[in-house]
């Protein structure tokens, strides 16, 4: 089927759905929404858009790729290394697709120099409720909108096409781990590294309140050895303990894939008799996401499992780990130093204040077990507000609506929303997004 013939069924869908309710996408590969003891987000009528995910064209000169939402960002690493090309930012989990790394605000450890998976996009094709095809570029037709479809989960247009660009690629990754026994020399040696602009890669890990380490990394032509971190090792541990590392271009940018960051340590999958008895079986973010949906009753309703990305301005981090390291204390802490060349209009201009910060520090939580009655989640939100920090909407949120709309931008989501789905057929961001405890 073409793509324009895939368009068309789905219009077709869309026109038949419209006046039930909102609708949610069906796509081929699992969503990396956290799993959810009761509800699926979105609405009961399901648009099927799971034969959308094809690479169109990969212009090699040009070092660009068109290609439809559904593609995952592991097809589309193999399909650009064959060519030593690589998307500019590439999600550690192999099944995150380019479309939902656009709703959802993918980053990974490339975002120090070049934003979020959005950032790197040049054009989308949406479809809106009505089935009008749309063709949105940043600086061009449909500006706003382009910059809308970012970071609204879905809930402004079905994006059906994808044009980004392509950074030259090496086989190798050269990774030195720096390590660091404090916060301030930690954040201290962030901002030089940020501000040198001379690493491909950084990310890192707070292993405790006093152990850090920054992971720094290159593309090289030849390896003296490589390790491999889908079965017996963990990548977050041997990052913990060595010095250096090399791996396979791929391996690097899903290190994290097989123990999901570290998540399935909650259930066993650490123990090294466990990963070589059942490993090859369990291990895998793609694998544990549809088992924790096939299996909800294994989820807490009482107490979910905290698995959150949270967006602070790099002059409010050291507050925000205090804070973590008192309420929290859960570690690893993955730590992603990201550059936000604009601000986004999707959040709230007054949030942000007046131009807001360039450089802020993405902090993941995977897997924490709430240890008392707390509503952690909600710990998290009130102190966000305070740091004028963002949280990803991947997980449980408990923001009351007007307090939610202060920081997102409901001026531009109605605006946008007025143009696309007037009967609001994809859905209300807070509603999609939100659920009580
Ligand atoms: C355990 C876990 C680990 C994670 N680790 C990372 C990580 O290492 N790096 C990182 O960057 N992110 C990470 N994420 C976050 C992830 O990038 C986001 O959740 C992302 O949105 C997932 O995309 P998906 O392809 O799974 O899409 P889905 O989860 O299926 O969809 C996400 C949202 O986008 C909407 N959507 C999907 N496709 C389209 C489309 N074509 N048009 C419009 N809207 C659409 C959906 O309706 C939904 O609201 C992680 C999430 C989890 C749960």
């Amino acid at each position: 089927m073409t793509h324009e013939q895939k368009i068309e069924r789905i219009a077709g869908e869309l026109s038949r759905a419209a006046g039930q309710g909102a609708a949610r996408f069906r796509k081929s590969s699992p969503s990396h929404q956290v799993p959810k003891r009761r509800g699926k987000g979105g609405g009961a009528r399901v648009i099927d858009v799971s034969d959308l995910d094809e690479i169109l064209e990969l212009d090699v000169e040009g070092r660009t790729c068109t290609a439809e939402p559904g593609l995952t960002f592991d097809a589309l690493v193999q399909a650009t290394l064959a060519h030593g090309l690589v998307p500019a930012c590439v999600p550690e989990l192999k099944t995150i697709t380019i479309g939902g790394a656009v709703a959802g605000c993918s980053v990974e450890s490339m975002s120090h120099r070049l934003g979020g998976f959005h950032d790197n996009c040049l054009e989308y094709e949406v479809l809106t409720a009505k089935g009008e095809v749309l063709c949105c570029s940043r600086e061009g037709e449909n500006g706003q909108l382009f910059d809308m479809v970012h970071g609204t989960f879905g809930t402004i247009a079905l994006i059906t096409r994808l044009k980004f660009s392509l950074l030259p690629a090496k086989p190798y990754v050269h990774l030195v781990f720096e390590h660091h026994d404090s916060v301030e020399s930690c954040l201290a040696a962030i901002e030089e590294r940020v501000g040198r602009a001379d690493s491909t890669f950084i990310d890192g890990l707070g292993l405790s309140p006093g152990n850090f380490v920054l992971c720094l990394g290159e593309f090289v032509d030849e390896a003296p050895y490589l390790h491999s971190y889908q079965w017996m090792r963990a990548y977050h541990r041997s990052a913990a303990r060595m010095s250096e590392d090399y791996m396979t271009a791929r391996e690097y940018f899903f290190r994290y894939d097989a123990d999901c960051h570290w998540i399935g340590r909650n259930y066993g999958l650490e123990n090294p008799l466990v990963r070589l008895l059942v490993g090859k079986i369990f291990l895998g973010s793609t694998r544990m996401l549809s088992l924790a949906r096939k299996l909800p009753f294994m989820i807490r309703a009482d107490k979910p499992e905290v698995v959150v990305d949270v967006f602070v301005p790099i002059s409010k981090a050291r507050d925000f780990l205090d804070f973590y390291g008192r309420e929290f204390n859960y570690w690893p802490l993955w730590i992603v130093p990201y550059r936000i060349a604009r601000p986004y209009p999707w959040i709230s201009p007054e949030f942000l204040g007046m131009g807001g910060e360039e450089l802020y520090l993405d902090f993941a939580v995977y897997g924490f077990r709430p240890r008392d009655g707390r509503n952690y989640f909600r710990l998290l939100e009130e102190k966000l507000v305070e740091l004028k920090g963002i949280k990803t909407l991947i997980s449980h949120n408990f923001y009351e609506r007007q307090e939610f709309w202060r920081i997102w931008n409901r001026g531009a989501w109605d605006a946008a929303k007025r143009r696309t789905d007037p009967e609001g057929l994809f859905g209300d961001l807070y509603d999609k997004t939100h659920r009580r405890g």
